[in-house]
């Protein structure tokens, strides 16, 4: 858990293996939300890997998604 400024609230921040689980993504639409400034996210100290709001994530408009080749079934 930890705070998101963005939400102004507690979130859980997730990696972004575990947010494309959360919403049954891949992690390239994971990446590319992040692009798009969908998501929040939060840089790790060390600047390697990074953690996704877990609320931005969940209040995306799952409509709205999808990536530029959609690999779904
Ligand atoms: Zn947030």
């Amino acid at each position: 858990m930890g705070y998101c400024d963005e939400c102004r609230d507690e979130t859980r921040w997730l990696t972004v293996s575990q947010a494309a689980q959360l919403v049954q993504r891949s992690e390239r639409t994971i990446y590319y939300w992040i692009e798009r400034g969908f998501l929040h996210i939060r840089i790790l100290p060390s600047g390697r890997g990074r953690r996704i709001c877990e609320r931005s994530l969940l209040q995306k408009p799952m409509e709205e998604d999808e990536e530029e080749h959609p690999s779904r079934l």
